[in-house]
């Protein structure tokens, strides 16, 4: 019994050499066709295996009464304690309001240091468009993309098409979209090279 719990232990942790999953999870109450519309973007963009992860309960202390927000950076704790051996990175997909300090709210954000990102939808949502879903889908992978690129150490661009590029409202989300400028396609490949 015991080298058979030991066993599924070493399986559970021992990925091949060079694997690089990408997990990704529910933060809180979330629409599961959000996470699922991202996988093959992310996979394209990455060049990654992405896999949904279990969801991860929204932390309570992470609600500002006042701001009536969360912090981005309490989420990212939560996500922190989540990630798996296995995972090269673990993206959260929350559908809530959220924050840091000095800002007044923030798409997402992410960690190179513990290799985790989050996201909100909250704030992509385009009331009475037409193409509602599509848009949603669009800004909910660009902002994915943005935040896992800080998770891998990527910083922010001057090319207002790149998507690292700092967007501070939808229409500048909406111009940059999925794509990295050549500069940061080259820095993310050699930063995903390191182990
Ligand atoms: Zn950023
Ligand atoms: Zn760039």
């Amino acid at each position: 019994m015991g080298s058979l719990l030991l066993l599924a232990a070493f399986m559970a942790g021992a990925l091949p050499a060079g694997e690089r999953v990408i997990a990704v999870a529910p933060v809180g109450d979330v629409p599961p066709a959000a996470v699922s519309l991202l996988l093959p973007t992310l996979r394209d963009t990455f060049g990654a295996e992405v896999v949904i992860a279990p969801a991860v309960p929204l932390p309570s202390r992470a609600y500002d009464r006042r701001r009536r927000q969360h912090l981005s950076t309490a989420l990212l704790d939560a996500l922190a304690q989540a990630r798996r051996p296995g995972w090269d990175r673990l993206l959260g997909v929350a559908d809530v309001d959220l924050f840091v300090p000095e800002l007044n709210f923030v798409f997402g954000e992410g960690d190179p240091i513990r290799g985790v990102a989050v996201f909100s939808l909250q704030r992509l949502r385009a009331e009475g468009e037409a193409s509602g879903r599509e848009l949603l889908a669009r800004r909910a992978a660009t902002e994915a993309i943005h935040e896992l690129g800080h998770s891998y150490g990527l910083g922010h661009c001057g090319d207002a098409h790149c998507v690292m590029w700092f967007s501070n409202s939808l229409a500048e989300t909406d111009r940059k979209g999925t794509r990295l400028c050549a500069a940061h396609a080259v820095e993310l490949r050699r930063l995903r090279g390191r182990r």
